[in-house]
């Protein structure tokens, strides 16, 4: 409805590309999502799962959807997903899969952009390496009926599955001892049957990459366990791999994704969980992430700092429910926004009015209470620039900062809807650093304006207009603002790109942009006095799930009557 009113116009075609994992969900929540927005669809399954994707349509043209609104187009990635997304008539790309193929298609699509001359939006859904963090308060019991779901459920062919655990020293062998008896008595074999624990992989390439990583490890000299109880004889014809764990000495000795049953582990000593933290996000990866603990000081230590999309606190870490656990992550784990959540529909939409996000929360936020600690913290340096602007009579400036003022979203947590027993929250935050280009003063103070109005810091280039522009600011201000040399080298870190300019230099950047080794990062591109900034592009997306009940119940039932 919103949608409607509000005026806002679709992208155009967009290409919805998924994966195999997930056949139905994730091909018809893409679709349900292009469509809703008003854009026409060209859907290309996996070519492991094409026959699904073709039920999934067939059922969507029944209930109504005209035939040339949505298209299948089942085939290989390289040829018929490759074509697609080369197609110039094709305006926004929605893809989930692995990392490598999301790097192809945005170098794919950097050069190119749309009518009003914007890059083409991609969001891409990509793979993780994610960790739980176990100390040495948590109950054993739990810990492994928790491990055991999200390491294995699937065969471990879910991105969200668990694939590093991380013990305290001191409680590590009793866990590892439980964990081991867990596995050995579950059972592989065809998931057709209700007894059966774990089914096979998707195919024999992905069995053999599978196969070939666990001995590799074995190589190594790793510890490597295998077990399960084999039920019935497809096991010896199908594509089946043993749960299997594997002792690692660090966390960084994993180099990529392993999306089959194999869960490792690695000790930690308490009073290096810091370090921990820091190699956990040193992968790049930032899709879930767990945490095990009685303690409140360690749950907000791994929450707060921990670079992860979606975080599970005391439960397992897969299964995000659609509206309750907003799905998706960070870094080299997705672009963003996240699956479900409530900016999706609006990065694919090619106009929107300005403040249509924030009253979309509005309505969010007369149903329950937000919490706008951090924004309200965050939101300090904008007024220093409004200040500065009004003595320096920019008045155009102020107003602008007024506006974002009103509009940012970014540090603020919000409680969603959920079964009893957990607490779900959604967060937007600032991503880290955002790159500023404009080739004048107003452009690019509009630019910073915008970066304070999120509570990000932002990146200029060392020249005209950066350096002047940084020079007169106060102190407070100057902090926030990092001189660069040369911002297309590897070393120069951000998360975000504004540009304002023309298309032929916004080409330019995206096409750079693309070049740079880790994670997809997008260029928001405006036109020269368009400060219209879409506050959106600037920020990450945090769902939290938490379950009260693992601390002895939930408090907050004996409130209720
Ligand atoms: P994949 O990247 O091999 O393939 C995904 C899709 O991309 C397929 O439809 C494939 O045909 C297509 N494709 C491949 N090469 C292409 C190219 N050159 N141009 C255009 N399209 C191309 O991934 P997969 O093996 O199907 O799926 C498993 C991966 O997906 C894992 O890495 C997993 O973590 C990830 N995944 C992520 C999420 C998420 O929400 N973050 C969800 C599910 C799966």
């Amino acid at each position: 409805n919103d949608l409607r009113n509000d005026n806002c116009r679709p992208l155009g075609p967009v290409v919805c590309i998924s994966p195999w994992n997930f056949p139905l969900a994730i091909f018809s929540g893409q679709v349900a999502a292009a469509l809703a927005a008003g854009n026409p669809v060209l859907a290309k399954p996996a070519e492991q799962t094409p026959l699904i994707a073709a039920q999934a349509v067939r059922l969507m043209l029944e209930a109504g959807i005209p035939e040339g609104v949505l298209q299948l187009l089942p085939g290989q990635g390289e040829t018929v997903g490759a074509g697609l997304v080369g197609d110039e008539r094709v305006k926004g790309v929605m893809f989930t899969g692995s990392t490598e193929v999301a790097r192809l298609l945005q170098r794919d699509i950097a050069g190119r952009l749309d009518n009003q001359g914007r890059p083409i939006p991609l969001i891409a859904e990509t793979g993780g390496q994610n960790a739980m963090i176990v100390d040495s308060s948590a109950l054993t019991e739990q810990v492994v009926i928790d491990v055991v779901s999200s390491a294995f459920d699937s065969a471990g062919q879910r991105c969200s599955a668990l694939r590093v655990l991380c013990l305290q020293e001191d409680s590590a062998d009793r866990v590892i001892e439980m964990l081991k008896g867990a596995m050995a008595e579950s059972r592989l074999g065809n998931p057709e049957r209700l007894s059966v624990d774990i089914g096979p992989v998707i195919d024999a390439e992905a069995k053999a990459g599978i196969e070939k990583h666990i001995q590799g490890m074995r190589d190594k000299g790793r510890s490597v366990y295998q077990v399960a109880i084999a039920e019935g004889e497809e096991i010896k014809r199908g594509t089946f791999v043993m749960p299997t764990l594997i002792e690692l000495e660090s966390f960084d000795e994993l180099k990529r994704e392993i999306f089959g049953p194999v869960l490792h582990v690695v000790r930690y000593n308490r009073k290096d969980l810091d370090q921990l933290i820091e190699q956990i996000n040193a992968s790049g990866y930032g899709l879930t992430l767990g945490v095990h603990t009685r303690i409140d000081e360690t749950i907000a230590k791994v929450v707060d700092n921990v670079n992860a999309g979606n975080m599970y606190v005391n439960r397992n870490i897969v299964g995000a429910v659609v509206g309750v656990q907003p799905f998706g992550g960070e870094g080299l784990s997705g672009t963003g926004p996240k699956a479900g959540g409530p900016l999706y529909l609006y990065r694919l939409l090619s106009t929107r009015p300005a403040d249509a996000i924030a009253r979309h929360f509005q309505a969010d936020d007369a149903r329950s209470k937000a919490d706008t600690t951090l924004r309200d913290q965050q939101l300090k340096t904008l007024t220093t620039l409004k200040t500065w602007a009004a003595s320096s009579q920019m008045n155009d400036l102020v107003a602008l900062c007024e506006q974002f003022a009103e509009q940012s979203q970014s540090g603020i947590t919000r409680v969603l809807p959920g079964p009893t027993g957990e607490r779900n929250t959604y967060s937007v935050l600032p991503r880290e650093h955002v790159l500023c280009l404009a080739d004048n003063e107003a452009d690019l103070l509009a630019q910073l304006a915008a970066v304070l109005a999120v509570g990000s810091s932002a990146v200029f280039q060392d020249g005209e207009p950066g350096k002047t522009v940084r020079a007169r600011l106060p102190k407070e201000l100057q902090a926030k603002i990092k001189l660069v040399a040369d911002w297309s080298k590897d070393e120069v870190a951000f998360d975000a790109v504004i540009h304002h300019g023309h298309s032929d230099q916004l080409r330019g950047v995206c096409e750079q942009v693309a070049k740079r080794a880790g994670a997809i990062v997008g260029v928001h591109g405006l036109s020269n006095g368009d400060h219209q900034i879409a506050l959106e592009r600037l920020v990450i997306e945090r769902a939290v799930s938490v379950n009260t009940a693992a601390a002895g119940g939930n408090a907050s039932l004996m409130t209720i009557g």
